[in-house]
C-alpha cells in the first residue's frame, strides 16, 4: 500500500486515547529503520520531512519516490503517511503538487490574519487532493542562538480561529520546546492545553518537540487530546551516540569496519531500538 493521508490514523488515535508518532527522516538509512520499527511493532506512522531534510536528500519528489519504493521493497503493510514539518506556504503547496500525503502549513510566526488567511488556502489545495493538514498556532519554543526560551503558549481563541477553518490537526504551544529540553525545563502545561482541547471542540493536537518528554507528560497529553507527536532530535541523539563509540572503540580501523554498511550499522540499531520504545510508549503499537 502506497502511503496513505493520515487523516484515518489521526482520527482513530483520538478515539483510541493513544498517539502516532511522527519521524522526522534525514536520509535512505533513516526512512529503513523506521520503516522497519514500524512494522515490527505494527504501529501506523508518520514519516516526515523538514523543508531542509527534504532539499538536503536531493528534493521532495525524490522523498516520496524513496518513500513509496522501500514500503513496496520492503514488504511494509502498516499505514505510513508522509508529511512536511513546518512547511511555508510555498513548500506546502510544492509537497501537495508532488505526492506528501500530509502537510504542515506553519503560519505562526505570520499575524493570525495572515495565518488564517494562507491556512485557508493551503487546507482547501490539500483537501482537493485528499491530502491531511497540519497548521499551528503561536509558535513553539526552541533554542535560538544557543538561547532556549521556555515554551510558548498558544492562545485558545486564535486555536478555535485555525481549527474552524476544517484543519485535520492542530499544532499549538503548551510549554513545549524543540531541541533539548533544559534542565530547568517547566513541563507542559496541562491546564493551557486542557483550555485549548475545548476551544478548539476536541479536535486532535499535536505535540511538537516530543524528544526526551517524560512518558508520563506525553500520556497525559494524549488524555487531553494529543493525537501525534514529533519526534526529530531524538533519534538524532541516539544515532550519533552510538555511531561515535564505534568511532572511539576503533572498530573502523579493524578489518573492513570502514564499509559505511559496518559504520552505520550501530546508529542504525539504536534508531531502530529508540523508535520501537516509543511506538511502545505513545500506545501507537499493534493499532495498525
Ligand atoms: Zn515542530
Amino acid at each position: 500500500m502506497p502511503i496513505v493521508s493520515a487523516t484515518e490514523m489521526i482520527n482513530k488515535a483520538h478515539e483510541g486515547h493513544y498517539a502516532i508518532p511522527a519521524f522526522n527522516t534525514n536520509n535512505l538509512e533513516w526512512t529503513k529503520c523506521i520503516l522497519q520499527a514500524v512494522q515490527e511493532t505494527q504501529t501506523p506512522v508518520m514519516i516526515q520531512t523538514s523543508e531542509g531534510a527534504a532539499k538536503y536528500m536531493g528534493g521532495y519528489k525524490m522523498v516520496v519516490d524513496m518513500v513509496n519504493d522501500l514500503i513496496d521493497s520492503m514488504g511494509i503493510t502498516v499505514p505510513v503517511a508522509l508529511h512536511l514539518d513546518h512547511g511555508t506556504y510555498e513548500g506546502a503547496k510544492k509537497c501537495i503538487e508532488v505526492g506528501y500525503s500530509s502537510v504542515m502549513f506553519d503560519g505562526s510566526h505570520f499575524s493570525i490574519e495572515e495565518n488564517i488567511e494562507k491556512s485557508k488556502e493551503i487546507i482547501a489545495l490539500a483537501h482537493a487532493k485528499g491530502v491531511s493538514v497540519e497548521c499551528e498556532v503561536g509558535g513553539i519554543g526552541g533554542t535560538e542562538d544557543g538561547v532556549t526560551s521556555n515554551g510558548e503558549l498558544a492562545d485558545p481563541a486564535e486555536c478555535k480561529a485555525i481549527a474552524d477553518l476544517g484543519v485535520d490537526f492542530l499544532a499549538a504551544g503548551i510549554g513545549n520546546i524543540h531541541g533539548k529540553y533544559p534542565a530547568d525545563w517547566k513541563g507542559l502545561n496541562f491546564e493551557r492545553l486542557a483550555e485549548i482541547k475545548e476551544a478548539i471542540n476536541n479536535k486532535p493536537m499535536v505535540l511538537h518537540g516530543g524528544s526526551g518528554i517524560p512518558f508520563e507528560q506525553t500520556k497525559k497529553a494524549v488524555e487531553l487530546g494529543v493525537s501525534k507527536i514529533n519526534i526529530n532530535t531524538e533519534l538524532q541523539l541516539v544515532f550519533a551516540d552510538a555511531t561515535r563509540k564505534y568511532i572511539e572503540a576503533g572498530k573502523d580501523l579493524e578489518g573492513k569496519g570502514y564499509d559505511p554498511r559496518k559504520l552505520l550499522k550501530p546508529g542504525a540499531d539504536a534508531i531502530i531500538a529508540k523508535a520501537k520504545e516509543l511506538c511502545e510508549g505513545f500506545g501507537a503499537a499493534g493499532k495498525a
